[in-house]
Parts: structure tokens; C-alpha cells; sequence
């Protein structure tokens, strides 16, 4: 993951912000595309609010929100919440949705990299799931998000990792035989590896507190949290 020189704006990839943005109507429908972030939600939220002791009042910033639903879960449990996403039909129902919901999260079409320019050392909590592996530089991302938190604050990440186990789970199992996911939504050479993830952080000044995998059943369709890293893993950091 290459980032020393500061690219704002241009880690974009238009075709993978396209795709979302083609299924943005769809975000808060459970049983849609997205029913696989819907189903890990409470999972990852739990997680973050185990390692911190609570949202309450932290200012969070989610980035790479799409519709909202880690955002306004985490504004629903105390946090201030600020999501950015760069594909503006999702912001639009991101939008609409805490309008519905009366959650309050404030979405903005920008950057990592441009408002950590604009913000730097702002918030305690920085979230970044499941958008490193869409982006053309994820050190870019890692850096940027490293630049929003403050000292002594967390960053997390989740993404998937890249070896052969991945590719037959991640993109033949979930995409092509489940169909737990549309197909060409993962290309598996984006994928990163924990150790490339850790050492990314490091470089920024982020230390690596916990890894957990996590796995998905098919038996029982259902998500856990484990030990296993080798396909989905989420990373959680601190300044
Ligand atoms: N983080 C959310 C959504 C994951 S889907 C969740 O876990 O529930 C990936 C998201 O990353 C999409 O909303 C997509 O629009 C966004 N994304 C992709 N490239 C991006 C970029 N360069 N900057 C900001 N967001 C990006």
C-alpha cells in the first residue's frame, strides 16, 4: 500500500462508486444486495462498543458510509455521528433515511484524504468497513483516516483478506454460489492482508489493539465473530 504523497480526491475508482450508486434505492432493504451488511451490523457495532466502553457522546466519523447503516447505528447509540461517502445517490437515501428514522447523522460528499485536510485530529472514533478493498490506494484511505482521529483515539477497519481461501469464499462462494453478493461486487486482487493493513497503520501512527475474523455459516445463514482472519476480518487501531 503506497501513500507517502498526499493524493486528495484522486483515490477514486468511478466504476466501484457506479455500482453502489446503482443499487443506492436498495440500501435499507433487508433483504436486498446489502441484506450481508444489514446481517453484520450488530456485530461490529457491539465489537467497537466493547473496545471503547461505549459511543456515548464520541464524535464518530464513518467512512465509506453508502446508506447509513453502520452511521445511524452508532448515532442510535450515543455517538455524533458524521458519514462521507463519495457516491451521492447513497447520501441521498442516507439522507432520506434519518429523516425517516430521526436519527440524526450529518452525511457529507467528501473525501477521506479532503477532510482530513479540512479536519484534522477531530474525532475520537473513525470507522472505515468494508471500503478499503474499493479504493485504488487503501494506504491512502489508511492515512487519511489516521490524519481524522485524534490522539489516543480508534480507527477500525474491515475488508477482506487476499489468498486463495478468500477467493474461493469471498468471490466463488459468496458471488457465485450462495449469492450471498451480485456478482463482480469484489475483485480479489483489491483485497488486503492483515499484515499489510497493520503495517499501513503503523506507518500513520496507528497501533493494531485487536483482529477478529469473521465467518459466515451457510447452514444456519448466519454471521459470527472468531478467530479466523483468512477471508473477513475487521482490524480496530488506536492513535
Ligand atoms: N461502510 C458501509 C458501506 C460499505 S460498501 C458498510 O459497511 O455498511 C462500500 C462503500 O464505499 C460504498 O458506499 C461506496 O460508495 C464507498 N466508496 C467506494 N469508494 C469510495 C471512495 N473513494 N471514497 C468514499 N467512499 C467510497
Amino acid at each position: 500500500m503506497s501513500s507517502d504523497a498526499p493524493r486528495p480526491s484522486s483515490n477514486v475508482d468511478q466504476a466501484e462508486l457506479d455500482k453502489f450508486s446503482a443499487l443506492a434505492s436498495r440500501w435499507w432493504d433487508p433483504n436486498s444486495e446489502f441484506k450481508p451488511l444489514h446481517a453484520i451490523n450488530p456485530l461490529r457495532l457491539e465489537w467497537i462498543k466493547r473496545l471503547i466502553g461505549g459511543l456515548h457522546d464520541k464524535t464518530v466519523l464513518d467512512v465509506g458510509c453508502g446508506g447509513g447503516i453502520l452511521a445511524e447505528s452508532m448515532a442510535l447509540a450515543g455517538g455524533k455521528v458524521t458519514g462521507i461517502d463519495l457516491a451521492d445517490k447513497s447520501l441521498k437515501v442516507a439522507r432520506l433515511h434519518g429523516l425517516e428514522s430521526g436519527v440524526p447523522v450529518t452525511y457529507r460528499s467528501i473525501s477521506a484524504e479532503d477532510l482530513a485536510l479540512e479536519q484534522p485530529q477531530t474525532f475520537d472514533v473513525v470507522t472505515c468497513m468494508e471500503m478499503l478493498e474499493h479504493v485504488p490506494d487503501p494506504g491512502s484511505i489508511v492515512r487519511a483516516c489516521a490524519a481524522l482521529v485524534k490522539p489516543g483515539g480508534w480507527v477500525f477497519f474491515s475488508t477482506l483478506n487476499r489468498n486463495p481461501k478468500s477467493f474461493l469464499f469471498a468471490i466463488v462462494g459468496a458471488e457465485y454460489v450462495l449469492r450471498l453478493l451480485p456478482r463482480g461486487t469484489h475483485s480479489w486482487r483489491s483485497f488486503v492482508r492483515p499484515s499489510e493493513l497493520a503495517a499501513s497503520a503503523r506507518a500513520h501512527g496507528l497501533t493494531t489493539q485487536e483482529l477478529i475474523g469473521m465467518g459466515y455459516n451457510p447452514f444456519t445463514q448466519t454471521y459470527s465473530l472468531n478467530q479466523d482472519t483468512s477471508v473477513n476480518y475487521l482490524m480496530a487501531t488506536r492513535k
